[in-house]
């Protein structure tokens, strides 16, 4: 049986990382793409509602035909799963995305969101990233995905569970192996650039640092940083269950 692989990102449908991905897994299966048809990075895991959602049909330098979709990567999953494709595909792959996922840009990701959304649906998905924003070695992050891929077509992931892998940017023989690992905590240090219009006007442009937060052991950026590639299993159950307990004992009552 054709194993039958989406492909979304949030880059865009133009990305040379979407490409990347595909060349790298086309003959694993029956390959569909589903993509935004501009960048969006940081759009997390918005719908459109209040939009028509429009898309595309898109030729690639010959190489791919996709669909280029008017809006967010988690739109691009639903709408494929739902419409655009003939049945389910086994496996949703989001990415290559140029820049790391780690730590809190998780909740910030479309990239994540993508494989979110699979996972929501019950598909096996992954988020793949690699690790610079400049030069990055595509063939590095396409050869992990390709071997990632077929392993998830055999085994396929726990429920409720995507896989977010993050690809140091390093020649294949500089890399150390896979390193399973934890959400590195962090948080953005907001950097607001604040300007003004050739009319006067003020508007600011955010800009952010990342700041790595606690123990750095067995987290992401750890794995990254030592040359593994990174293997998180992310959930989407936001409910913090060890603090039930004590916010039961608060025995609130009106
Ligand atoms: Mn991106």
């Amino acid at each position: 049986m054709r194993m039958r692989i989406l492909i979304s990102n949030d880059d865009g449908i133009y990305a040379p990382g979407i490409m990347a991905l595909y060349q790298a897994v086309r003959d694993l299966g029956e390959i569909s793409v589903v993509a935004p048809h501009a960048e969006q990075s940081a759009v997390g895991h918005a719908i459109t509602i209040s939009d028509p959602i429009k898309i595309k049909t898109i030729q690639r330098e010959g190489d791919f035909e996709g669909y280029a979709v008017v809006g967010t990567p988690a739109d691009c999953v639903k709408l494929a799963v739902s419409v655009l494709l003939d049945k389910p595909p086994d496996l949703i792959i989001s990415g290559i995305n140029l820049g790391p996922n780690a730590g809190i840009s998780v909740i910030y990701s479309g990239t994540v969101s993508a494989a979110t959304e699979g996972t929501i649906l019950g598909i096996p998905s992954m988020a793949i990233s690699v690790d610079a924003f400049t030069n990055p070695l595509w063939d590095t992050a396409g050869q992990v995905a390709r071997r990632l891929a077929q392993e998830l077509l055999q085994r396929g992931l726990p429920p409720d569970t995507l896989l977010n892998v993050n690809v140091p940017n390093r020649p294949m023989d500089q890399i150390r192996g896979f390193a399973v690992t934890r959400m590195g905590r962090s948080r953005f240090a907001e950097i607001f650039h604040r300007r003004i219009t050739p009319r006067g006007d003020t508007y600011y442009w955010l800009d952010g640092e990342l700041q790595m937060l606690g123990d750095l052991k067995g987290t992401d950026f750890q794995a990254l940083a030592e040359g593994y590639v990174s293997l998180t299993p992310i959930g989407f159950d936001l409910t913090r269950h060890a603090c039930l307990p004590e916010l039961k004992q608060w025995n609130l009552a009106l």
